[in-house]
């Protein structure tokens, strides 16, 4: 998690750092900091709580320092806490480090250099690194230009786990130094000026021109350079990739928070995704990808893991795939999958979904897969993320960016994915039918379906006035609604920090109905016309027992027997997930505004899970 941003140029460093950090605060927002190089050596400005904190800082304002490295904190070792904060120094105060990730052996390092005289200030595993550097730097008794690369080298060599690394080092006013392995870096080039950040939203105003880096690549940035080495810091080379993302879709335009703004961008999401991968009469193509039909047909189990709200994502696409491929397909959850010993060989295709393409769950279970055997496929929104350069074919849901935390757009993007990648896999297995034909149209009707969907905004905020006070509410459905009911619930308690359940609606005589009492609120999903009689009665059974019902539906059932019902366009119900969850979208935004709080960024959160 948390935000790094980098600046090296010829103009003062800190508005940028600052700025830059601004727009990755939701990576990670308990503590912020800077460090520039002054003329008197380094600057160290850093406190707890949101980056705008940083504006009171007592000599900010007074930096002059072109160089400077900048880090907003999602804590994972020792609490938020100004000395916990980044960046953090050496003893010498002749180096400042900023960190991404997880240390994993720190404690073991912390040991070795207590003992070396070494002391430490803060609770965090990030604060040996410094020290690390200062030890082999001082070990070094070369005198040559790549004194400082290798003392950085060697303590990377040193650590094991996750990290993004930004080191400045007072000896060289000139030069930036980075380096990721499992965190996410980027480096925007500009024109005598270049820029690190964690995520290319938050200097894409700066630049398009984006180089990413492999594992253990060092770089060695100076304002006109770009050097790049391998880990034997044998130089080599790398060519940028150009960005073609708008700058101002990274920014509100006129909305009052981000997730409002990506709930209503999801028309044109739904557009890009599917972009020309098939028209009425055309056949899916997915340039990325070449499945033959001897392969499909030799699987005997495909497998869609991820995380979160990717995870229900991936519920549809089960869904979508059993349906029209016959192919035995299991949802998992990548902290779970990667420790169970999962069956997997050749005749296994893994699937991974995962937004900003950084989760590290997802990548650990990626890897695994890998070395099972089983051909991997990753559903990222973020071109050269760390998820494509490990597996074996990419998809992208061209969402464009997506900022609030409790993700929107990437959600139903993921969806209409896995759907037309179905179809693409039913295409080459020769299963093609009518009722593929009438998927395809209901598909390319989906964004001006949603944008239907979107005019509830008004009853749904209604509604969310008259119950943002409750502590508990429950989500039900049957089919693919209760994949949607999970993720309702999931987008109700990331946001408005009430407590929610979902479940299947059949399950609820199973022992979750003992919850339910007088005011309670039951919120239940019916689109699928074999089952919304069943729904309705289980729907009915909590009437009888006091609860308050919000019903969203596309279906002809009637409403006097509910306290709310939202109707929604019908449309096939593969893909009515991408209908269905808009008001529940809604839902969670409103009654999180009604409450006060950080719609955008929800306490504990962060947007890019980094960290196992
Ligand atoms: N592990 C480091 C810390 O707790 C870095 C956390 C982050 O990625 O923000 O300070």
């Amino acid at each position: 998690m948390c935000g790094i941003v980098g600046y090296i140029g010829n103009k003062k460093a800190s508005p940028i750092l600052i700025n830059g950090l601004l727009r990755l605060e939701y990576r990670g927002y308990d503590s912020a900091g800077i460090s520039t190089i002054e003329k008197e050596g380094l600057s160290l400005m850093k406190d707890k709580g949101r980056v705008k904190n940083l504006y009171n800082i007592e000599g900010i304002d007074n930096l002059e320092g072109t160089i400077g490295i900048a880090h907003t904190r999602w804590a994972t070792h020792g609490k938020p806490s100004k000395e916990n904060s980044h960046p953090h120094t050496d003893n010498s105060k002749t180096f400042s480090v900023v960190h991404n990730g997880i240390i994993e052996n720190y404690n073991e390092i912390r040991k070795f250099l207590s003992e070396k005289g070494y002391s430490f200030y803060s609770q965090t595993d990030t604060e040996v690194i410094p020290n690390l550097v200062h030890y082999y730097y001082t070990q070094d008794v070369q005198t040559d230009n790549l004194k400082l690369l290798r003392a950085v080298k060697n303590a990377c060599f040193d650590l094991k786990g996750s990290f993004a690394i930004e080191i400045i080092c007072k000896d060289y006013p000139d030069n930036m130094i980075v380096v990721r392995k499992d965190s996410p870096l980027v480096i925007g080039k500009g024109d005598g000026e270049n820029y690190i950040s964690s995520d290319i939203p938050a200097i894409l105003s700066f630049t398009r021109n984006f180089y990413f880096l492999e594992d253990l690549e060092f770089v060695v940035l100076s304002r006109n350079d770009i050097t790049f080495y391998d880990r034997n810091l044998n130089p080599i080379k790398k060519e940028t990739k150009t960005i073609e993302w708008n700058a101002s879709s990274s920014e509100k335009d006129g909305y009052e928070d981000f997730m409002l703004k990506e709930i209503y961008e999801q028309p044109t999401a739904i557009r890009e995704t599917v972009g020309a991968k098939f028209s009425e009469d055309s056949k899916c193509e997915f340039e990325e990808l070449n499945f033959s039909k001897e392969y499909l047909e030799s699987l005997n189990k495909i497998y869609i893991i991820a995380c979160g709200t990717a995870m229900h994502a991936g519920l549809a696409g089960k869904n979508a795939i059993e349906k029209l491929c016959k192919i035995p397909t299991e949802v998992d959850i990548a902290s779970e999958f990667r420790y169970r010993n999962p069956i997997i060989d050749n005749k296994t295709l893994c699937i991974f979904i995962s937004q900003s393409g950084e989760t590290a769950d997802t990548i650990a279970a990626l890897k695994l897969s890998k070395e099972k055997g089983a051909k991997t496929l990753a559903i990222t929104n973020v071109i050269g993320s760390s998820i494509t350069r490990e597996a074996d074919y990419s998809i992208y849901t061209h969402a464009g960016p997506e900022i609030a935390v409790a993700s929107t757009k990437a959600y139903t993007s993921q969806v209409v994915l896995l759907v037309v990648l179905a179809i693409y896999f039913a295409e080459i297995l020769g299963l093609e039918n009518s009722y593929i034909t009438s998927l395809k149209k209901e598909i390319l009707e989906l964004p001006k379906k949603i944008e239907e969907a979107l005019k509830n905004s008004e009853i749904v905020k209604d509604f969310s006035k008259k119950v943002y006070q409750e502590k508990d509410m429950f989500f039900l459905g049957r089919g693919i609604d209760e994949t949607v009911a999970k993720e309702g619930s999931l987008k109700l308690k990331e946001i408005s920090y009430i407590h929610s359940e979902s479940y299947p609606a059949g399950e609820l005589k199973h022992g979750p109905i003992a919850l339910i009492e007088n005011g309670v609120t039951v919120i239940s999903i019916m689109t699928d016309s074999n089952l919304v009689e069943k729904t309705v009665s289980n729907i009915q059974e909590v009437i009888t027992r006091g609860a308050k019902t919000l019903v969203i539906t596309n279906q002809n059932i009637d409403v006097n027997q509910f306290d709310m019902v939202i109707q929604i366009p019908d449309t096939n119900p593969l893909v009515s997930p991408i209908l269905s969850i808009i008001p529940l979208q809604l839902f969670s935004y409103y009654i999180s505004k009604e409450k006060g709080l950080d719609v955008d960024k929800p306490r504990n959160l962060a947007k890019s899970v980094t960290v196992e």
